[in-house]
């Protein structure tokens, strides 16, 4: 029978990060996904290693970690990963307070600016009834389809690395493990599946409490062009979003605001991002529809709501603008936590739940993980 050390179900950012991790560790270590490549929320999501969306202590300093992995990772592994930062802009007074508010209470390599300062930060912000903006040093934009891409290949490069694709994981145990060809004895097995939780341990997950989140993307050109390597840029609604800002006593009452004035992006959990990868492409979304099964279908609302949103701060959306791909991607969400882990036997470990989180805390955790092995 085959051996080793680490086996890990999954090719999605976590089980890469555990990979990557259980290699800098001096394992032996292989890797099991069911597609040919990752097709999962890894690749279907914005590419933001976020901070400033986490909250402070423990989980800020994950994040703060993973990025640094991150970045390193993107000069080993060949691929993009910008530093431009995160740009919150205000249009009400009460989007302003908050920002003041996290600004001075846990602003880590963050500025407040006025309307003229956003401009020289960010070409494409909308300068009508702008109040000012909150700029954060810290966030990184990677792509996430190359990213994914780039770190499978740079592992599968490695000695004591087997990366093996198109391959289900059936069955595992303690010590052992059963793909499609053949069976693997292995010391710790990780279950990064994403939110699959019918193929392994389905009745772990059933009573997890885990839920899932489909939400909707789409990619544009435009021709608005941004003058320097801008931040990623987003208003009012994700001071909802993130749990960062939950901290800040204006924040219940900003939310309240939001969701009496516009019914339908609450319902539909949207809060409004672009950002741009390294071909010029902008990158917009998003919403949040929660259940454990999701109609397969992209709603045409759901994209009109954020790009109407959209073209309240950014200029990009409206002039010249043409969106040339839609779609959308779940994950899977702890709602007790910011993950979920869970034992079902000795030495097999669930590791799923990150949320909208999943890239930002991927390599931080990950080496939390492997360092109590
Ligand atoms: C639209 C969108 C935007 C997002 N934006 C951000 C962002 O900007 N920043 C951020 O930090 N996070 C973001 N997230 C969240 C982040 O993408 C996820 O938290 C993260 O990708 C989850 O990674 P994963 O590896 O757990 O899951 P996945 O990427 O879904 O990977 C799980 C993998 O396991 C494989 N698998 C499952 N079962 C088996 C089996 N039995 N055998 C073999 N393989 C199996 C699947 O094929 C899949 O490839 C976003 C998510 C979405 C959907």
């Amino acid at each position: 029978m085959n051996k080793t050390d680490v086996a890990i179900v999954g090719g999605g950012i976590i089980g890469l990060a555990h990979a990557y991790a259980a290699w800098k560790k001096g394992y032996q270590v292989v890797l099991f996904e069911k597609d040919e490549t990752a097709v999962g929320a890894s690749v279907r999501n914005f590419g933001l290693i976020w901070p400033i969306g986490q909250p402070q202590g423990k989980l800020f300093e994950r994040a703060i970690r993973s990025r640094e992995i991150w970045l390193k990772l993107a000069v080993e592994a060949d691929f993009w990963a910008l530093q431009n930062g995160s740009l919150h802009l205000a249009y009400h007074q009460d989007e302003m307070d908050v920002l003041n508010e996290y600004h001075q209470k846990f602003g880590f390599k963050t500025s407040v600016l006025n309307p003229i300062e956003v401009q020289t930060v960010s070409s494409i912000s909308n300068s009508k009834g702008l109040l000012g903006g909150l700029f954060s040093e810290l966030e990184v934009n990677v792509n996430p389809r190359e990213a994914v891409s780039s770190i499978t290949d740079w592992l599968r490069a490695q000695d004591s690395v087997t990366i093996i694709t198109g391959e289900k994981v059936v069955h595992t145990e303690t010590g052992r493990l059963t793909a499609v060809s053949g069976e693997w004895q292995a010391d710790m097995i990780y279950i990064c599946s994403g939110s699959d939780f019918q193929s392994l341990y389905s009745n772990a997950f059933r009573s997890s409490g885990l839920i899932k989140s489909k939400l909707q993307m789409m990619k544009a050109v435009s021709s608005v062009q941004e003058v320097s390597k801008g931040p990623t840029l987003c208003g009012g609604l994700t001071l909802k979003h993130y749990q960062s800002f939950a901290e800040c006593q204006g924040t219940a009452k900003l939310i309240q605001r939001l969701n009496e004035e516009l019914p339908l992006y609450h319902k539909y959990g949207i809060h409004v991002m672009i950002s741009k990868n390294q071909a010029g492409e902008w990158i917009i979304g998003d919403s949040h529809e929660y259940g454990l099964t999701f109609d397969p279908f992209n709603k045409a609302d759901i994209n009109k709501l954020i790009l109407d949103y959209l073209s309240g701060f950014c200029t990009v959306a409206g002039n010249g603008m043409k969106i040339t791909e839609t779609w959308y991607g779940v994950y899977a969400k702890n709602p007790a936590g910011t993950e979920y882990t869970f034992e079902p036997e000795t030495g097999v470990k669930i590791v799923t739940g990150f949320g909208g989180a999943g890239m930002t805390f991927s390599f931080g955790f990950a080496e939390e993980e492997i360092e109590k092995l």
